[in-house]
């Protein structure tokens, strides 16, 4: 479990990939509990850049965001009620490689092929 102060010090330490400001003041919607990673879609307060923060017992990560979808849109898009350690490690590998978009977009086509069988 991460603990809230560990999460917060990784988050003044995580700066706007857009204007380098700390994100310690952004506006933020978790998408996940900090069991074992803390991931959260996070709004720059000075330049409004949007980006996903990922934070973990081993460091901290930040992925611009570009898309329509409001913080809480994403959390009903992600959905995460629980997720193993595993799930949330492919996640953090993911979004490295590719924008979030991406993976939802994958995610919402995997769950029509579910609904038709
Ligand atoms: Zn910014």
């Amino acid at each position: 479990m991460l603990e809230k102060k560990f999460i917060v010090e990784n988050l003044q330490k995580t700066l706007c990939y857009k204007c380098g400001a700390s994100l310690g003041e952004a506006k933020l919607v978790p998408l996940t509990n900090a069991q074992v990673a803390w991931i959260a879609h996070a709004v720059c307060p000075i330049c409004k850049a949007e980006s996903m923060v990922t934070i973990t017992s081993a460091g901290s990560g930040i992925t611009p965001v570009q898309s329509d979808l409001t913080g809480m849109e994403y959390k009903k898009f992600v959905g995460i009620k629980s997720v193993s350690y595993d799930e949330l490690l492919d996640l953090h590998v993911a979004l490295k490689k590719e924008p979030l978009w991406n993976l939802l977009q994958k995610k919402e086509k995997s769950l029509e092929k579910h609904r038709k069988a």
